[in-house]
């Protein structure tokens, strides 16, 4: 029984990440998807929006192996208090890979036990990442073929709240 865990701030989760989520439930016996909360950074959506979303998305690709969960800390503590051996990254460009590399060799040094997979972004995934996602929608460009329909609502509101 092989438990994989994906860390990330899903600020907020797109199309990329599903796709990840949804490919890696098929090679892995089960998967936590872990919000990683990190009090540097403001975000746009609130962990508990993150989950609620995130979780929505999972219910409707019926994903029965896959959990989501809020944590803060190192994520090699995570994986140890929930038994996981894998720690599951996605790549998008060789820029990610060298920031991977490090960091897989970080979580190494701190637990001999859990081996990092990367997995490739899907072609058409590949150049979604929050930052472009934020930065359009503060100058109001189209979203919706970047997130899900529920996270494309849950941005549209917050950001019309005020939020930036
Ligand atoms: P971002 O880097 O966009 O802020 P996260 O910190 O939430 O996203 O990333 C969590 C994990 O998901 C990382 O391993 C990241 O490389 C991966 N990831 C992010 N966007 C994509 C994508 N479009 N396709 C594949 N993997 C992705």
């Amino acid at each position: 029984m092989i438990k994989a865990v994906f860390p990330g701030s899903f600020d907020p989760p797109t199309h990329g990440h599903l796709d990840i989520i949804r490919r890696s439930a098929r090679i892995f016996d089960s998967l936590d998807v872990v919000i990683a909360v990190n009090h540097h950074k403001a975000p746009l959506l609130s962990t508990d929006e993150r989950k609620r979303l995130l979780l929505g998305e999972i219910a409707a690709m019926s994903l029965k192996n896959v959990a989501v969960a809020v944590y803060e800390g190192l994520v090699v503590e995570y994986c140890r208090s929930v038994k996981a051996t894998v720690l599951l990254r996605g790549l998008r460009s060789s820029s990610d890979y060298n920031y991977e590399f490090e960091l897989s060799i970080i979580n190494k040094q701190l637990d001999e036990g859990i081996e990092t997979v990367m997995i490739p972004a899907a072609a058409k995934y590949f150049i979604l990442k929050s930052s472009t996602i934020k930065e359009l929608l503060n100058l109001g460009g189209d979203i919706s073929h970047m997130v899900p329909h529920a996270v494309e609502m849950a941005l549209l509101s917050c950001h019309g709240d005020g939020a930036s």
